[in-house]
């Protein structure tokens, strides 16, 4: 590579913010998508990203897209310019449960947006992905929805999030109007206030007008007075911006709006363009960085199969790491040595698909027949890199999988294999239960939904599960599962896709009775959940 091809991947590094919204269903996470995307001009009417209809959350329309072999919004990554910065949206599933791909997610992103409902605070998806995201190091700006309808206090939430998950707050922008009468937004650096008039139906952006402190003392009475006491009130305690506190993941810019009609969207954008982290060098397996501009690699952290309704592809969705990506290039894959060809490479969003010629750090890929390719997988050009597996997240769903009908064995079998190597679910076994009943297990139950209902219709095997009442899963080790292995309400299973030995019990009241009564064994927490 030349070195000027170097400054040109650096630059466009540069130019990227790749970030995913964590919230808890309901907190406005697809209104905010649209108007984000409303604001950037990629679209030109809220609600057209993607169908209403197919969006909401139920289990049933999921799998019935499922089932259509259309592409669910749980694939969409949106891609768009904003100034002079290319954004990446990765969207996490819109459902309200949980699944190993959100986790998985995040392992492809620089950064997160969390999203509140003024009138709720921290809800408890919330606090689990923000979990992941400290786990992982990734700052986090936080974004205050729904301010137009009555909510909490602006200072008590900022309070929730510092005592709940000891984030301290560093509000970026200030509501003028308590939730429910927004006015407008003060910058809290500047003092510069924008009002804010709503257009009917909220579906086009709200007018936006700047207003200078004396007429907006007067104009906005009492409502100006009070966010003024708020902001000196912050002064005193110190809330100001700190780009080291925010990127070290112990600080959060807030910023305060309202998705549906369109208030404070384009400031958190900015506020992304700003604040947010470009793509840095990441770290490989052996401990070393390799830079951006290093030669291409990238990272697999979604596999979505049944994609496209007349084949049965699997999409594989890569992040770039370093380097240019250019369509047709022959990768390595790190795993087996393996050459993998890119001629299929698109871009997905929605029902869209579009053919990527390049891409670049923090860019994502959609391989088609990615049939060879796991969440967690390096593919690199040249200079060889392997980085750390995506780690799999404590399951707290298990069911007993049997195949239903006789002479199916084989597609049960294939099967089963098949999703665990996609990493749809988990798949546990032990000598106890043999090969003919493995366990699933699942991070929320809908994985269960979708396994069942892959194996019945992709491969041809109905299955019967059976629930088993465990919620926590501690790892362990071969002299702990001795010991476990005598106790009741407890059973250690081998995770097929890393041989890890988990033990799992019925509560953790029972973990910690046989913790208490055998301090010696090994009983580690997985990264999140439990
Ligand atoms: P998701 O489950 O997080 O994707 O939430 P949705 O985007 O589907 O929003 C849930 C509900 O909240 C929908 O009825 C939205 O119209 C509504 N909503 C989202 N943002 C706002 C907002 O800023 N103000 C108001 N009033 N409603 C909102």
């Amino acid at each position: 590579m030349s070195a000027t091809s170097h400054g040109a991947v650096a630059g466009e590094a540069g130019r990227r913010r790749t970030f995913a919204v964590i919230s808890h269903p309901d907190a406005g996470k697809s209104t905010l998508t649209e108007a984000l995307a409303l604001h950037a001009e990629v679209i030109d009417e809220a609600g057209a990203v993607h169908g209403k209809a197919g969006r909401r959350g139920v289990t049933s329309d999921w799998m019935e897209m499922e089932r259509k072999r259309g592409i669910s919004i749980t694939s969409a990554v949106l891609k768009f310019a904003y100034r002079d910065s290319v954004i990446n949206l990765l969207d996490t599933p819109g459902h309200g449960d949980f699944s190993e791909d959100t986790y998985r997610v995040l392992a492809a992103v620089d950064a997160a947006v969390m999203l509140l409902d003024a009138a709720k605070g921290l809800e408890p998806q919330t606090l689990k992905l923000f979990d992941v995201c400290r786990s992982r190091r990734i700052p986090v700006l936080t974004f205050v929805n729904k301010w137009d309808r009555p909510g909490r206090e602006a200072l008590e939430l900022l309070d929730e999030v510092e005592q709940t998950i000891g984030l301290r707050p560093m509000p970026v922008t200030w509501p003028v109007g308590v939730a429910g009468e927004l006015r407008g937004l003060v910058e809290c650096a500047t003092g510069e206030f924008t009002r804010f008039r709503r257009t009917a139906g909220g579906a086009t952006r709200a007018e936006a007008e700047i207003v200078p402190a004396e007429r907006a003392a007067v104009e906005e009475a009492p409502h100006w007075a009070n966010a003024q006491d708020e902001l000196a009130l912050l002064d005193e305690i110190g809330a100001k911006y700190d780009e080291a506190a925010f990127l070290a993941g112990v600080a959060t810019p807030v910023l305060f709006g309202a998705a549906l009609p369109n208030v404070g969207v384009a400031r958190l954008l900015d506020a992304l363009v700003e604040l947010a982290p470009s793509p840095a060098e990441r770290t490989d397996v052996d401990g070393r960085p390799r830079a951006v501009d290093a030669p291409f690699s990238g990272l697999v952290f979604k596999v979505q199969a049944g994609m496209d309704p007349s084949h049965r592809d699997r999409m594989a969705f890569m992040r770039v790491c370093s380097g240019r990506f250019e369509r047709g290039m022959v990768l390595t894959h790190a795993g087996t040595g393996k050459p993998f060809a890119t001629k299929y490479a698109q871009s997905v969003f929605g029902q869209q698909r579009t053919t990527i010629e390049e891409a670049f750090p923090g860019d994502i890929v959609g391989l088609v027949n990615a049939g060879a390719l796991r969440p967690g997988d390096t593919l690199y050009a040249e200079d060889p890199v392997e980085y750390p597996p995506i780690p799999s997240f404590a399951p707290e769903h298990f069911a007993v999988v049997r195949c239903a009908e006789a002479g199916k064995h084989k597609q049960f079998r294939r099967g089963i294999s098949q999703l665990d190597s996609e990493g749809v679910i988990q798949v546990l076994r032990s000598d106890l239960r043999g090969d003919q009943a493995p366990v699933l297990a699942a991070v929320g139950p809908l994985q269960f939904e979708v396994a069942t209902h892959r194996l019945e219709s992709e491969f041809r095997a109905p299955v019967t599960l059976e629930p088993l009442g465990y919620s926590v899963t501690r790892r362990t080790d071969a002299a702990g599962a001795e010991v476990l292995d005598r106790q009741s309400e407890v059973e250690v299973l081998t995770r097929n896709a890393d041989g890890a030995l988990l033990a799992v019990f019925g509560s953790k009241w029972r973990l910690e009775t046989i913790r208490r009564r055998y301090p010696e064994i090994v009983l580690e927490a997985l990264p999140a959940g439990s």
